[in-house]
């Protein structure tokens, strides 16, 4: 017996509750279950329990026999005197505090199904273990398990978003700003980005954004990517303006080597997205500031439209030609940057500020925008689970890598319907 499966079973009272009685043959009455402990100690805290006549309140220990709490050397650990109930699933043993005092034990009894759809949920090679089962939750436990994931993955990306505050000495339009250059990087090349962001303040960026031509310098030269031997008159100019620059500012480039093109599509060349940076910032100006107060899906979009310099409508790299074709962000790229950036900053910027106002406001825009295509949500879709926005998607793509891949299931609401399905309703 796995002792995750009885931490289940004790933490969601799946366990036979009528006539329960310690191996002395005490009456038990489980009042709270108690909070689960994921860190070093007794598996639950404050839990109330009656035994015989007596209350008491104190901690848990689980285990599958007895004989662990030795095996574990709890008999000699004062972290555990606390305990007021050892629960297991096979009493082999008595056990004692480190004071000598006799614990009281209780074995554990739930329904047989439990363990045996654990076991089938486990033993599953699909392309999630309840791939076979998902079906059979209805739509309504899917649907409110669905919000507490999006908040989940929002919390999580406020959180990167708080370190980079901190960092910037609680600048939002730099931290945005970095984010932002991240994003740019769509996924392959994110890190970059964020490097090179990191290494060129908006500050400097900011003293030049009427200038496209010097934002480029900037921008390409502290990417390092203004390589001699791929020089062509324009590239060279650059390279003049950004020598100067850097001088001027004191710059140091960060390493040109960083950057992957390797199985990219030319459009995501990091070349077209750092021209299409350069653009962003050359047509706006407070960025964060203005999105904050117009929190609105086609006002922001209309802030991304932004056409990278004439040479890069026949250039995916320096002094290599190609066909013309206008380099301008495509909507899918925008889409990518609301869902990734602009929305979890809102909401971050939105509960600092108490504002559940523009929270809600966050939400609608992932609404509004189309569920992301990957071969994730293919696979969702396999399954009968569609979604019908980004705000649908970003939910089952965070289950997806926190649950379904960590085998999370016992702590996933569909894993509980599948774990207790066939003795209760679903
Ligand atoms: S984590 Fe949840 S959705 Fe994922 S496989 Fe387990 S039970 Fe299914």
């Amino acid at each position: 017996m796995k002792e995750s499966i009885l931490h289940y079973v004790w933490q969601n009272k799946l366990f036979t509750a009528h006539n329960l009685q310690t191996t002395d043959g005490e009456s038990v009455e489980v009042i709270d279950v108690g909070k689960i402990n994921t860190d070093a100690g007794p598996d639950f805290f404050n839990a109330k329990i009656r035994i015989g006549e007596t209350i008491w309140a104190g901690n848990i220990e689980i285990h599958p026999n007895s004989s662990d709490w030795n095996k574990h050397n709890h008999q000699s650990d004062k972290a555990y005197d606390n305990v007021i109930l050892h629960v297991v699933h096979r009493a082999d043993a008595e056990v004692y505090r480190t004071d000598g005092e006799r614990l009281p034990q209780l074995e554990l009894v739930f329904p047989k199904q439990i363990e045996t759809n654990y076991e089938q949920l486990f033993s599953q090679q699909k392309w999630i273990p309840c791939a076979d089962k998902i079906n059979l939750v209805p739509a309504i436990f899917i649907q409110s398990w669905k919000n507490a994931l999006l908040t989940e993955r929002l919390e999580q990306k406020m959180n990167a978003i708080e370190r980079l505050l901190s960092e910037t000495n609680q600048h939002w339009e730099e931290a945005f700003y970095i984010t932002l250059a991240r994003s740019f990087g769509f996924g392959t090349n994110s890190q970059a980005f964020e490097s090179l962001a990191k290494s060129l303040p908006i500050t400097i960026l900011g003293k030049h954004k009427d200038q496209l031509f010097q934002l480029e310098a900037l921008l390409f030269g502290q990417a390092g990517l203004l390589n001699p031997d791929e020089q062509d008159a324009y590239s060279a100019s650059l390279k003049k303006e950004f020598d100067f620059l850097r001088a001027k500012y004191e710059l140091k480039p960060i390493d040109g080597a960083q950057w992957k093109l390797l199985r990219l599509r030319p459009d995501n060349f990091p070349y077209v997205r750092i021209a299409q940076f350069a653009a962003l910032i050359h047509s706006s100006s407070k960025l964060f500031s203005k999105i904050t107060e117009h929190p609105d899906i086609e006002y922001i979009k209309q802030l991304f439209v932004c056409e990278p310099s004439t040479y890069w409508n026949t250039h995916y790299l320096f002094a290599t030609e190609s066909p013309l074709k206008n380099k301008k962000l495509g909507s899918q790229s925008v889409n990518g940057i609301l869902i990734n950036t602009v929305v979890p900053f809102l909401f971050c910027f939105a509960s600092q500020k108490n504002n559940d106002e523009l929270k809600d406001k966050a939400l609608q825009i992932l609404e509004q925008i189309p569920p992301e295509r990957n071969s994730i949500m293919q696979n969702w879709q396999n399954l009968g689970i569609i979604s019908n926005s980004a705000y649908d998607s970003q939910a089952f793509l965070q289950l997806k890598k926190q649950y379904c891949d960590e085998k999370k299931c016992l702590r996933c609401r569909i894993g509980h319907k599948v774990l207790t399905y066939n003795f209760t309703n679903l």
